[in-house]
């Protein structure tokens, strides 16, 4: 059976809002019999843009992650319903019944990604519904998707062991992992939000003034395994990204067949700007 899956590319993503904008325009004031009640004009996000800052001095970098209910295979919010309230769907999708989940406050916490929002005024758990109401017209792709203008989500209906094997080929991940829930919505370039870089700038003086060094060879060594090879940009600078926080004591050697070498040690703990290495 051919099942719903988003994937969710974090390095595309300018927090425009669109998504979250036409997911309101979508539910707020609108009913869906089966599928949601109206939304509320405030409070709710059923898709929210996360952001994460990293770096300092010369080199920082901001990522955005969308996040919204990831109608989890093994999903706490229907296990705390108990009732069938809040179920899943054969097509994957995870579904808050809008009159069977009436007064069940306790469904809001048992979200382990905050996903799920009170409206006060009905008395009802809420969250993003795959735009399942859509999806069962013919729609291929929810709003978000379609209103977003870098591309950023892309929703597949496909069997669960194909979705596996793009999981694989792609290296997608979900937000998580450790909980067990099972997210049917993946990331791609999840390390920009979740992972550190080391980065630097590679100068060199030459006819008695200092400039930046195009195509330096960057090796980022732990002891002595060379980990990652960069190379200096137009600017001289370099990054190696994807690195765990707190990830203990490393090093980087810079080389350039015509300008020397230079070496820096380097202790992570969060995304760090080591500065300017300077050859000779
Ligand atoms: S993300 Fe939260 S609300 Fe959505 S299915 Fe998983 S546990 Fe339920
Ligand atoms: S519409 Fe696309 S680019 Fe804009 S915030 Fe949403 S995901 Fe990001």
């Amino acid at each position: 059976m051919k099942k719903w899956n988003l994937i969710i590319d974090v390095a595309k993503c300018e927090n425009c809002n669109n998504c979250m904008l036409t997911t309101r325009d979508e539910h707020v004031g609108n009913d869906f019999p089966g599928y949601a009640a109206p939304q509320p004009v405030h409070g709710h996000n059923w898709i929210k843009i996360h952001r994460q800052v990293r770096g300092d001095g010369a080199m920082v970098d901001a990522a955005y992650r969308p996040t919204t209910c990831n109608h989890c295979d093994n999903a706490p919010c229907i296990a705390k319903a108990g009732d069938g309230s809040v179920y899943k769907r054969k097509d994957g999708i995870v579904i808050i019944d809008p009159q069977r989940a009436k007064g069940r406050k306790d469904i809001v916490s048992a979200c382990p990604y905050g996903a799920i929002f009170w409206n006060e005024e009905l008395q009802l758990p809420q969250k993003w519904i795959f735009d399942a109401h859509l999806l069962d017209q013919g729609w291929k792709q929810p709003r978000c998707a379609q209103s977003c203008p870098t591309g950023v989500f892309r929703a597949l209906c496909v069997e669960d062991e194909e979705m596996q094997a793009i999981v694989k080929k792609d290296r997608l991940e979900v937000l998580r992992p450790e909980l067990g829930t099972r997210p049917r919505v993946y990331y791609r370039n999840l390390f920009r939000f979740n992972k550190c870089f080391i980065g630097g700038t590679v100068v060199a003086e030459s006819d008695g003034q200092v400039d930046c060094v195009l195509d330096a060879e960057v090796v980022l060594k732990r002891g002595d395994a060379a980990l990652a090879t960069a190379r200096s940009d137009a600017f001289g600078d370099f990054k190696f990204d994807g690195l765990d926080a707190n990830s203990g004591e490393y090093s980087v050697e810079v080389s350039h067949p015509a300008f020397g070498k230079a070496n820096s040690g380097v202790s992570l703990t969060d995304s760090r700007y080591i500065g300017t290495l300077r050859l000779g």
